[in-house]
């Protein structure tokens, strides 16, 4: 016998699923009393780490930074490498650690601030090594892919259908956006040809987004894929 609702296989006296709740029925079998195949209280399975491992994450995160700082101030007597040691704390902790300090960590918020961290993370070491790359390189390149990849999370989110379209135009974006990219390092490099191997990404990425597209539009290609790769 198996749950009208969810498929899940019941045994024959179970009065319930007790996957779904949904009622179980089947007007040809009477059902005898026994063992029911599956226990009746199911544990919930814990959805992010625990209070105590962020706890612990951070005041580990912490010690490292502060550690580096001391050794740092101890050796060169100023802030040198340890600076490049906090950053990067600071880049792992916005992604790993900061947003399950909230029961339901939204990602629509929390990537744009990792990237927000990025950039700037980013902008110290142009500023620490004199380098002039972040306006004309970094910035745009942590901005564009913050959007992209923001834009992606929201839609998957709040739109919850579409998932080939939102992935496609994704994919297109990312490929035509390659030009881009070697442009800026062409022109912050100052380096001696453009137009070499951004075209490549670009067309693989096209092919690629478009294929997702095409895809989605059409149904009968959709199910044909389905049906050949079980998804
Ligand atoms: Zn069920």
């Amino acid at each position: 016998m198996y749950c009208i609702n969810c498929g899940v296989k019941l045994a024959d006296s179970e009065k319930k699923c007790p996957l779904c709740g949904v009622a179980v029925f089947h007007p040809d079998l009477i059902q005898p009393e026994g063992e029911p195949m599956y226990p009746n209280n199911v544990q919930p399975v814990p959805q992010r780490p625990s209070r105590a491992a962020q706890i612990v994450m951070t005041t580990m995160m912490l010690m490292a930074g502060l550690i580096s700082l001391a050794c740092d101030l101890q050796i060169s007597g100023k802030v040198t490498w340890s600076g490049y040691v906090i950053g990067a704390l600071l880049v792992g902790y916005s992604m790993m650690v900061l947003p399950f300090w909230f029961s339901r960590p939204n990602p629509v918020i929390f990537v744009p601030c990792s990237f927000a961290v990025v950039g700037a993370f980013l902008l110290y070491i142009n500023l620490k090594t004199g380098g002039d790359w972040f306006l004309g390189l970094a910035l745009p390149v942590t901005a564009v892919l913050g959007v992209i990849v923001t834009g992606v999370i929201a839609l998957l989110r709040y739109v919850r259908r579409g998932q080939l379209y939102i992935f496609g135009g994704a994919f297109l974006a990312l490929g035509l956006f390659m030009p881009v990219l070697e442009y800026l390092i062409y022109r912050t490099f100052s380096l001696e040809s453009f137009f070499g191997w951004s075209f490549y990404p670009l067309i693989a990425l096209v092919l690629f987004g478009g294929m997702l597209i095409f895809l989605a539009i059409c149904r009968p290609a959709r199910e044909r894929m389905e049906q050949n790769f079980f998804i």
